[in-house]
């Protein structure tokens, strides 16, 4: 086995990116801020996949796909969000190659081969979406839209880091049409609350709901909703984003309806998006100095077998109660691998499922075999057991919700103990350097104080809590007034 991973007290950053490549789930490819999903992170996120479809199914929603390009006219048609994605877009303007007759063996762009209207590789797909909502919309009768696409987008990332922004990266965007403002309100509502449900529930990641400012909206949105989350190093991950778009986009495309007194009114819009990015707040949300550890939701395997044994026979009586074990295991709804490979040591074999976050390992000898028992060892907690069989199905099924309970528990303390008030500027540097997280703090609402305190600081404010109270008090930075506390942090 390759030697131990970094520490995360040691260098994080160092540890998250060899943790990704070592345990097998992702690497850089040859091409600059694109990455290779490997099988056992593709797993993780069809997992992720498989459970977001049904919770959007189970809203109404269906699924639909346009295409991966995007005419520049139509990109340029609403133009705040033009303006927010051009620097940041990719570009076709040519469709053929050519031998190249300066460079034997080479090819070039045949300039003859140029396109008429160049296309905007999708860095969201608002433009294309809504280009063809015009041909679906001309009544109330028409609407809702509640459309979602899976897909890939490509944003020219200059800073990249594997899942966590990548320039391209796959995600699922919804979009979505209605009659009325309030009923957009709460659709785009509706979603963020899906997502943080989900992350919660299925990732184990506590996340706070809230609001975004005006300078950190998403570019042609009236308000963007977001789920943060907080990793261990004490930095803040949004972790999806949910659109209220207003009558920006039908605007922008003509998108009109006739309501029920037959007067024609604009559509209003919803889109919202999680991405692979969720991949890294997982890994860096539970992970350890030893690997990857999985809440048993999103684990491809929930639990791993490992045979002990010297001979065949004692292979061959080994495998017979396995494959016991496995049936009945499965008949609960537990997935369960049964590494029998003879080309490793069972040493090597705990190493590489400790490295990959296998929620439970079960190990079987001769010894369990005459005593009728197995030893069991959970990836959290690092702690070994040994039980009898008879009571192993049932102690896996407990062991499942007691994991993925632990892990959340365990998540939700360390974001609550970092996230500290602060009333003055100098506690909010000294505890944005000490201890990081969240800080809590009056902001004036102005852009100008935003922008001076990411520059003095780096951090921004990661939202405006929904739930959060009004509270009369100054600004940690001008000392002008405020109604109430916004949450900063460095993010990723
Ligand atoms: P947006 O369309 O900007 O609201 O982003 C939708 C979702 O994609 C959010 O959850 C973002 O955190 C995520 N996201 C944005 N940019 C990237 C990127 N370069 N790589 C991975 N995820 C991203």
């Amino acid at each position: 086995m390759s030697k131990k991973l970094t520490s995360r007290a040691d260098d994080y950053s160092k540890w998250y990116n060899e943790l990704v490549v070592k345990a097998d789930m992702a690497e850089n490819s040859a091409v600059r801020g694109c990455m290779v999903i490997k099988p056992y992170g593709f797993a993780i996120w069809e997992k992720i996949q498989a459970e977001l479809d049904r919770m959007f199914k189970e809203t109404g929603h269906q699924n639909a796909y346009f295409p991966l390009f995007v005419p520049k006219s139509l990109f340029e048609a609403e133009e705040k969000n033009a303006e927010g994605f051009a620097k940041e877009c990719a570009i076709v303007t040519h469709y053929r190659l050519q031998n190249d007759p300066d460079n034997k063996g080479k090819l070039r762009v045949d300039p003859e081969a140029k396109l008429e209207e160049e296309l905007v590789v999708r860095p969201t797909s608002e433009a294309i979406i809504w280009n063809t909502y015009k041909g679906w919309i001309q009544s109330y009768r028409d609407l809702p839209i509640l459309v979602n696409q899976w897909a890939n987008v490509v944003r020219w990332e200059m800073r990249t880091r594997l899942f966590l922004r990548t320039a391209e990266f796959l995600w699922q965007e919804g979009h979505t049409a209605h009659a009325t403002e309030t009923e957009a309100i709460k659709e785009a509502e509706l979603m963020n609350n899906v997502y943080a449900t989900f992350v919660e529930n299925f990732m184990a990641i506590p996340v706070i709901k809230g609001i975004k400012t005006e300078s950190e909206r998403f570019a042609g949105a009236v308000e963007t909703y977001c789920i943060e989350a907080l990793m261990q190093d004490g930095k803040a991950l949004q972790a999806g984003t949910s659109h209220f778009l207003g009558q920006n986009f039908a605007k922008a495309f003509d998108v009109k309806f006739a309501n029920k007194d037959g007067k024609q009114d604009y559509v209003w819009a919803t889109s919202w998006g999680v991405s692979t990015r969720l991949m890294g707040a997982l890994i860096m949300t539970h992970s350890d100095d030893n690997g990857l550890v999985l809440p048993p939701s999103l684990a491809p395997n929930q639990v791993v077998i490992v045979p002990i044994y010297k001979s065949e026979e004692q292979l061959e009586a080994i495998s017979k109660l396995v494959n016991i074990i496995m049936d009945e295991l499965r008949s609960k709804g537990i997935s369960v691998k049964y590494d029998d490979r003879n080309t490793l040591r069972p040493g090597a074999k705990f190493a590489q499922h400790e490295l990959q976050g296998v929620p439970l390992r079960i190990s079987i000898g001769p010894k369990d075999l005459e005593n009728g028992t197995v030893e069991l060892a959970r990836r959290d907690t690092l702690t070994k057991e040994v039980i009898s069989v008879d009571n192993l199905t049932s102690k896996v099924v407990a062991l499942m919700e007691e994991i993925q309970n632990s892990l959340y528990s365990k998540a939700l303390q360390f974001r609550d103990n970092h996230i500290t008030e602060v009333d003055d500027f100098d506690t909010f540097k000294q505890v944005l350097e000490s201890k990081g997280g969240f800080i809590s703090a009056h902001w004036d609402g102005t852009e100008e104080t935003e922008l001076k305190i990411k520059e003095l600081t780096k951090a921004t404010i990661r939202c405006i809590p929904i739930d959060s109270k009004e509270e009369k008090g100054t600004c940690v930075y001008s000392g002008n007034p405020s109604k109430q506390r916004v949450l900063f942090a460095k993010a990723y």
